[in-house]
């Protein structure tokens, strides 16, 4: 795909933010465009398109907060950084199945940083129209994953969808105490995760995990980094995990699965069902696609060491 730059974007709806970021994303911006193609491949009775909503930039201690200073330097360096952060990918999976058109998270819209919300772009570079969308699934309502539900006008970028969410996710979210009990940190994430999802409210679907969402599509428990954080397991072929945020990264946290990620809401339960998730992969052998891994971050998990290595499809 063009990298297009946006600049007006840097300056405007940039609520979750903090200038530190936008400046690493500023200058790692010039350094490049993404897969010219994308990822395409059958799994079961599904049709998947790895389609990327662009990159974002986060700094090193929301990346490797526990790494010490040796290791947060050859970190950053293999995943293509520099001391202050790195890039990560936004892969958002587009499924064709009988005649729904559907997506795992819609990307972040022109609300997160100006090198990602590229998705309704990359669609219609592979004749998607985003009309033809029937259903959006969101594995959790952070702006890089819910921020594309509407444009800046306030209209639905995906008209024609139905919205599934996990229950507990809008109940966190939409909680009308959110900033009485929660740090201040969280309140710009809130308030984006509400406008995105009081915009499809009478088309939402609550699901639970454990549930069957969509023929052939389960939610699985993976809370932690949001407190109602689902990945969808996806029958057929061996089984596909789409992990969403419960595991960022497939160099860090396959190599270190103790290490926190610096944007889990509940640290302790994150680890827990990351490795919960990592366990049965490697153990089932389930093919795993992992929304910020490098692209396309479809692959499995083999044990190596006290942890993990990714092996790409
Ligand atoms: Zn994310």
């Amino acid at each position: 795909m063009k990298l297009q730059q946006t600049p007006s974007l840097a300056t405007t709806r940039r609520e979750v933010l903090a200038g530190a970021v936008g400046a690493v994303a500023a200058m790692l911006l010039s350094k490049g465009a993404l897969a010219a193609e994308f990822h395409r491949f059958t799994h079961g009775a599904f049709d998947i398109t790895v389609v990327s909503d662009g990159f974002l930039t986060l700094p090193a201690e929301v990346l490797l907060p526990d790494a010490d200073p040796e290791q947060r330097k050859d970190f950053l360096s293999r995943l293509g950084g520099d001391a202050s952060g790195a890039r990560v990918q936004a892969n958002v999976p587009l499924i064709r199945h009988g005649s729904d058109l559907i997506l795992i998270d819609n990307g972040a819209g022109d609300n997160f940083q100006p090198s990602c919300g590229r998705l309704a772009e990359n669609l219609k570079t592979i004749g998607v129209d985003p009309a033809s969308i029937t259903k959006v699934i969101f594995t959790h309502a952070h702006p890089d994953h819910s921020g594309a539900t509407t444009t800046a006008d306030g209209k639905l970028l995906y008209p024609n969808a139905q919205y599934y969410v996990s229950e507990a996710e809008w109940s966190f979210w939409t909680d009308p105490k959110f900033e009485e009990k929660q740090p201040a940190a969280l309140h710009g994430f809130a308030k984006g995760a509400q406008r995105d999802l009081f915009a499809v409210k009478d088309r939402l679907t609550m699901v639970k995990p454990g549930s069957e969402i969509l023929p052939g599509i389960l939610a699985v428990e993976t809370r932690g980094h949001t407190p109602g954080h689902i990945s969808l397991h996806l029958a057929g072929d061996g089984g596909l995990l789409i992990g969403g945020d419960a595991c960022t990264s497939d160099i860090t946290f396959f190599e270190h699965p103790e290490w926190h990620f610096g944007f889990d809401t509940e640290p302790e339960i994150a680890l827990k069902n990351r490795a919960m998730l990592l366990d049965r992969a490697a153990s089932e052998k389930i093919k795993l696609l992992g929304y910020h891994w490098t692209y396309p971050g479809v692959g499995f998990v083999e044990r190596k060491n006290a942890g993990y290595r990714f092996v790409a499809a």
